[in-house]
């Protein structure tokens, strides 16, 4: 592994209180020595581990500013390896010409996800709970921080760990039974075996289901506001942003593109695209924004559908209720200040849930959250429960539940136990690949590019 010092600025790329350096590898202690003068008489090459010295980085031009230089020495640091911080002025300038003066002195540049990967490469971390970091980075709300949190110390490692334990411990006996079957080796019940994987199974499944309602929390839900023109769309995304984002005429058919915007509802966000309306036109550019709304709607996680409460309902109205029937929907009756005009009966037979608000005055906004809350089934996460943080893990997960189903299936049929063997090692396969311990390069190297520079 290449362990030659690298360094980066660990600190957004804006001005700010304190800015850091961040360097690590082998070497670093001395790289920083050369680019920092403490007052006192310990450099950092000096210095002993989780101790700081106050004093002036330079470069060969002289003095840049002011800093704390903070020493970890290996392996107790976050990548395991020798790490020196330069806190600094955090001025952009000033940043960059420290960054350049440690470059000067012998460090190269870190690639995206460097200094996690390194904890990962050195053992530090599994691969799932360097993806947690990432989770902790990206979270938008309290409850994704904790639960990306629980996943950095180990929450999702330990239940992976636990399982892939009484696989192993199955599929050894499996071995032993299968390559000496006239041994004394305690006799393989299948009942045994069967209720070891169906446990295994009940683990699994208890973790994709998890992922699935607290994707909506970690990760955010695409959603599309769809309504045919002039039923408050905008508006209502205005509503939902808390600023002016879309463009709000009362001439039909204004929002002409899709507007992208994320707003937080409670604890979920919402990566919200306005549409154009789905309805016919003759319009050239506007035929292309509905037929852009028509893609939406069918990828869409959620469907925000808008009706204007003012007005009976009108086929286009209808037209969009039963595009939206295999979607999860939430058909909004919008301008309530004017009275609803709209038959009850017939939208309760055209749609499981829908609320009535005022886009425009903002009544009812509290009943919208609480229906979009509900509907995404974000009320029952646990985020102190171990939590998927990544699709990658899910798909790890996945695949496992997909072998151990087979083992099991081939248990019952009476299938020959080499058969029942390979499935149990695929799905332990599977997830040792969602803990890093068998990954290929590939896919540690794809999971960091995912990360930030200095991260
Ligand atoms: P869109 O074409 O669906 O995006 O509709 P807009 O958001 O542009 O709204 C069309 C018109 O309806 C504008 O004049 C809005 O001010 C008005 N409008 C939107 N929501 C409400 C509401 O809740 N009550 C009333 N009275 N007017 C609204």
């Amino acid at each position: 592994m290449n362990s030659s010092p690298i360094a980066a600025i660990a600190t957004p790329n804006a001005a700010g209180g304190i800015g850091i350096v961040r360097i690590s590898g082998k070497g670093a202690l001395e790289l920083a020595s050369r680019v920092f003068t403490p007052v006192g008489s310990k450099t950092p090459d000096k210095m002993n581990g989780y101790t700081a010295a106050f004093g002036k980085v330079h470069d060969s031009n002289g003095d840049i500013d002011e800093a704390v230089c903070l020493v970890f020495r290996a392996p107790k640091s976050y990548t395991g390896e020798d790490v020196a911080e330069l806190s600094c002025h955090g001025g952009l300038f000033v940043m960059q010409k420290v960054l350049r003066a440690v470059l000067e002195a012998g460090a190269a540049p870190a690639p995206a996800g460097e200094f996690t990967k390194r904890a990962f490469l050195n053992g530090r971390i599994s691969l799932d709970e360097a993806e947690a970091v990432m989770g902790i980075i990206s979270a938008q709300g309290e409850q994704a921080a904790k639960a990306a949190l629980g996943a950095l110390e180990g929450s999702v490692s330990r239940e992976i760990d636990e399982v892939c334990a009484s696989l192993t411990a199955s599929s050894a006996q499996l071995a032993a039974w299968v390559d000496y079957p006239y041994d004394e080796i305690e006799e393989l019940a299948p009942e045994k075996l069967s209720a070891t994987l169906i446990s295994a199974r009940e683990k699994l499944a208890g973790l994709i289901k998890r992922f699935d309602s607290g994707k909506a929390i970690m990760q955010g839900v695409n959603t599309v506001i769809a309504g045919k023109p002039n039923t408050g769309k905008s508006t209502l995304m205005n509503l939902l942003s808390g600023y002016e984002r879309s463009i709000v005429t009362d001439i039909a058919g204004t929002t002409r593109d899709v507007v992208e915007q994320t707003v937080r509802v409670g604890d979920v966000v919402l990566k919200l695209s306005d549409t154009a309306g789905i309805h016919e036109t003759d319009d050239t550019v506007e035929s292309i924004g509905v037929k852009l709304a028509m893609k939406q709607l069918q990828q869409a996680e959620l469907v925000l559908a808008v009706l204007d409460g003012s007005e009976p309902l009108s086929d286009e109205d209808r037209e969009l209720l039963i595009q939206c029937k295999n979607s999860k929907t939430l058909v909004i009756i919008n301008k309530d200040d004017l009275g609803c005009k709209i038959d009850e009966d017939e939208i309760s037979d055209l749609c499981s849930t829908h609320i009535s608000i005022s886009a425009k005055t903002g009544a009812g906004r509290q009943k919208l959250e609480q229906a979009i809350c509900s509907l995404l089934g974000t009320g029952d996460f646990d985020p102190s429960q171990a939590t998927l943080t990544t699709e990658r893990q899910r798909a790890c997960v996945q695949k496992a539940v997909i072998c151990i189903d087979e083992a099991n299936d081939a248990l019952i049929s009476g299938m020959t136990l080499d058969a029942v063997t390979v499935s149990v090692e695929d799905a332990i396969g599977a997830l040792l690949e969602l803990c890093g311990k068998t990954a290929s390069e590939n896919v540690v190297n794809e999971v960091f590019a995912r990360f930030c520079v200095g991260k």
